[in-house]
């Protein structure tokens, strides 16, 4: 049974709970390009009650530099070691976890979140936004396609400038099963413009189809993301909340991870899905919206 936040008592019951906060963005601070209501000040409530505040994103066109500069533009002051976007996550994977050799490279399929997050644990990478990689398929150009035994490993995220040369290339590598193959995050869609554009995941899902490889994927909801975030902050599980729009992302990380879920209705899932026949996780709580903790406590 999901509990309802309607009134007073459950804004207090809820925050006593919790120590710690993991936030998704986009469906839940804010949607799109506008900033949902009372956000800012839930924000503050949450920070002015001594709790920390860790934003997750799946995101991995931007950096968490670049984030915060999207933060500041809602009015929203947050510091760089506050936000987990899925392209630090596969930094610190490839670094941390696999201690990806300084002579070798990964080669990025995806935007400059990817770039700055590799470069700032110091691992060497090509592809990514380097024009270089951003060349027409045709005949004489995948012909010159040869496998370079310098690449450890392909990283995989939303690339905007994606074409069949550069998606050659990378299946060329995970060819080799020596060759890490990793995706930022397989997420099928992302809201955009108040629609559903195609997510990483439909990318990284041309290399499946094409290697018969499966990645690990450094997003949410995955085992391997949560680690690292339990890792870098020292979570207590039983003291950390995961606030999210999305069941199968958000609510199913925080669920895995063993942490309390609190679900949002501003985003992607609605009531109905979590009062429906078999949904996918029962969040521990919800409410209409981020902004009603603030709300309620007015009264
Ligand atoms: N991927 C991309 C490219 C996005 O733009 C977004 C949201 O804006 C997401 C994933 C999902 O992000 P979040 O985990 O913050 O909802
Ligand atoms: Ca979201």
């Amino acid at each position: 049974m999901s509990t309802k936040i309607t009134n007073k008592e459950q804004v207090e019951a809820f925050l006593e709970s919790y120590d710690t906060f993991l936030f998704d963005c986009d469906g839940v601070l804010w949607s799109g390009t506008h900033l949902l209501p009372h956000v800012v000040e839930t924000i503050e409530l949450l920070r002015s009650r001594g709790k920390r505040l860790i934003f997750v994103t799946n995101n991995s066109t931007k950096s968490r530099k670049a984030y915060t500069g999207k933060f500041a533009k809602f009015g929203i002051t947050v510091s760089e070691n506050e936000i987990f976007g899925s392209a630090y996550s596969s930094a610190v994977y490839l670094s941390k976890v696999l201690n990806f050799p300084k002579d070798k490279k990964v080669l990025v399929v995806g935007e400059k979140g990817i770039e700055e997050e590799l470069e700032s644990v110091g691992i060497n990478y090509i592809g990514g936004t380097d024009p270089a990689y951003n060349v027409e398929a045709t005949d004489a150009s995948l012909a010159s396609l040869a496998r370079d035994e310098s690449i450890g490993a392909v990283l995989c995220g939303l690339d905007l400038h994606l074409n069949y040369y550069k998606i050659s290339k990378a299946l060329l590598q995970i060819q080799d099963p020596n060759c890490h193959f990793l995706a930022t995050n397989i997420d099928s869609t992302f809201p955009s413009a108040g629609r559903l554009l195609p997510g990483a995941g439909t990318i990284v899902g041309t290399l499946i189809t094409s290697s018969g490889r499966t990645p690990v994927a450094l997003g949410k909801p995955s085992d391997e993301m949560m680690n690292c975030v339990k890792e870098a902050y020292h979570l207590d599980p039983s003291k950390t909340c995961m606030v999210g729009d999305r069941l199968n992302t958000d609510m199913k990380f925080g669920e895995k991870g063993g942490l309390g879920t609190f679900m949002v209705l501003t985003g992607v899932d609605k009531e109905e899905t979590i009062l429906g026949t078999n949904p996918l996780v029962t969040p521990k709580f919800y409410a209409d919206r981020l902004g009603l903790l603030y709300e309620l406590l007015q009264n």
